[in-house]
């Protein structure tokens, strides 16, 4: 920025809007759905601006229609990744150069398109491709992939204008420099807005990316690349290839440029990808950022001054809305013996009413889990509970794949805190309750606190202050996201940064400044304006 010190737009959070009967909203959604699931697109690489088709194909299916096919996409091979890092490198020349406020229309612009004229397209490629419902698709794809737009590029410019102090002999400045090299960024399937933030982000900074999308989210993740061309990306500042995960990350790390991973996904993936950039790291030209959100398994805490109606809509909500495939859905509750009766009695009236069916009936609240592989484990899961003497299923239980990936809002009632379904994340719609005696409430937030390797989200439910705050400290390790008399789910950009730590992530905070600040390498530049003429300093005389 050489001409003017420019203000950006304050960043607003996108309106959620309803889908009720009747509005424009809806009959746009209906209309863009049903198009797109009865046409068949190709999707190809996208390396240097172009559109790469390796002819090595797989085809996309709904989840909750796994014999529909929606068309197919290119899988990249490993010199397709070596033109993407090779070409992204290209690019940095000019990117890492090209003003600030230049990058920031890019962004901004990408907003508004989505906001505007792709938000029906975006929304039905995430319920089709994910099995969203239309608000799930509504609060992910359109309205927090905008704020993590909008307000990252305001968070770049509260950064820019953090400057040191000078003195009138010397000026000091820093300029917040892109990575050196290419970064890398891998992303999972559950969410539109995240697989669309995380090599954003990294590109708002002034870095070239090689992202690696889920194959479960590739068709949402074409309109993505829709949205970023039309909004003017230049060739090679992001490239995509889809494919075998261990191949592309091989290749990736095989070049001695790789400057940072943005990835998002499961502990166990993470861990190793960490392992494996430490056993390459003498032939890395610097040392590469390494961010990562991971898995949670989410409580909710019920004390016995809680209402029990909000503690059941809490697990309602926080377990079963996208089939429990959010990282931060509540996946293990503890609700006082007190309390339980009329929790468990909301609760099962509550899943009696829940339908669950294709997206594309709106009266729907659940619809498909991702892929067999899912289903599968959250079955063998639910069998499992049904023959232990430890466990009780006492709501659903059933599954069927005949036509999607369908399983019930299941939950379990287990008299062993340590039961396996308390400790492991399922990524599926099923919650464990544990019921404690009330006056074990201290040594039940005990219990939470080392119950679980994660540390993501958790809820406390209690209308008593001293309650809420013992949970508060008690917990203070338990969650990186933590809720008072609320459900642990649906955070927003702006107003409750998302991340957790011990197993569950580095905690860099998506959609805040603290995420931004890890795709930059400051450059500190002191220019003194009359420089010494005398080596000696005074007390040599
Ligand atoms: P996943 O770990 O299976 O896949 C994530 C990404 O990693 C995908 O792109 C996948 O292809 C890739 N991958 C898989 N194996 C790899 C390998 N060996 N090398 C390189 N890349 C590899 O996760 P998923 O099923 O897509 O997503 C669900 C997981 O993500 C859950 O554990 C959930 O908790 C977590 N998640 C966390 C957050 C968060 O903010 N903490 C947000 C969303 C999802």
């Amino acid at each position: 920025m050489g001409k003017g010190f420019f203000r950006v737009p304050v960043a607003k959070n996108e309106p959620v809007l309803s889908y009720a009967p009747g509005t424009k909203e809806r009959e746009n959604v209906l209309q863009a759905y049903k198009s797109m699931y009865n046409s068949k697109i190709e999707v190809p690489l996208y390396i240097n601006g172009e559109h790469i088709k390796s002819g090595d194909t797989q085809t996309m299916n709904p989840p909750h229609d796994h014999q529909h096919s929606v068309g197919t996409y290119h899988t990249a091979n490993k010199k397709h990744v070596e033109l993407a890092i090779s070409t992204a490198l290209e690019a940095r020349k000019t990117w890492a150069n090209l003003p600030w406020e230049q990058r920031a229309g890019i962004f901004l612009r990408a907003a508004e398109l989505i906001a505007g004229p792709y938000r029906a397209k975006i929304n039905a490629a995430t319920m089709i491709a994910q099995s969203k419902t239309v608000h799930q698709a509504e609060i992910d794809a359109a309205c927090e992939f905008i704020d993590f737009l909008r307000f990252n590029v305001q968070f770049m410019t509260e950064i820019y204008a953090d400057q040191p102090k000078s003195t009138s002999d010397a000026w000091n400045r820093i300029e917040y420099r892109p990575l050196e090299g290419f970064t890398y960024a891998v992303t999972p399937f559950n969410f539109t807005a995240i697989a669309g933030n995380l090599p954003a982000c990294m590109a708002l900074m002034g870095n070239v990316v090689v992202w690696k999308p889920s194959d479960s989210q590739v068709y949402s993740a074409k309109v993505i690349m829709d949205v970023f061309n039309e909004a003017g990306i230049p060739p090679g500042v992001i490239n995509v290839v889809f494919g075998d995960p261990v191949m592309i990350t091989d290749t990736i790390l095989s070049s001695p440029d790789f400057s940072g991973l943005h990835f998002t996904g499961s502990t166990f993936v993470f861990k190793e990808l960490w392992k494996q950039i430490g056993t390459h790291i003498h032939h890395f030209k610097t040392y590469p950022r390494i961010v990562g959100e991971t898995g949670g398994k989410d409580f909710i805490v019920a004390h016995q001054s809680a209402n029990p109606k909000q503690v059941a809509t809490g697990i309602v909500r926080g377990a079963f809305e996208f089939q429990g495939q959010k990282c931060s859905a509540a996946s293990r509750a503890y609700i006082p013996e007190s309390l339980w009766p009329k929790v468990k009695s909301y609760l099962l009236e509550d899943i009696a009413s829940i339908k669950i069916g294709s997206p594309e009936d709106l009266s729907n609240f659940m619809t498909a889990v991702i892929h067999e592989g899912s289903f599968d484990k959250i079955a063998k899961y639910i069998d499992a509970a049904k023959k232990s003497s430890d466990a009780e299923i006492i709501a659903g239980g059933g599954y069927d794949k005949s036509k999607g990936y369908f399983i019930e809002p299941t939950v379990i009632l287990t008299t062993n805190p340590k039961y396996e379904t308390m400790c492991t994340e399922l990524f599926g719609p099923v919650i464990t309750i544990y019921i404690y005696k009330d006056k074990d409430y201290a040594k039940t937030l005990t219990l939470v606190d080392e119950t679980s390797e994660y540390a993501l989200t958790g809820a406390i439910f209690s209308a008593d202050r001293y309650a809420a705050n013992q949970a508060t400290e008690a917990l203070v390790n338990a969650a990186g996201n933590f809720y008072i008399n609320d459900k642990p789910t649906g955070a927003v950009v702006g107003q409750q940064p998302f991340g957790g730590a011990r197993a569950s992530g580095t905690n860099d905070k998506a959609g805040s400044a603290q995420n931004l600040l890890r795709w930059i390498s400051p450059r500190m530049i002191k220019e003194t304006f009359v420089s010494p003429e005398d080596y000696r300093y005074p007390f040599l005389d």
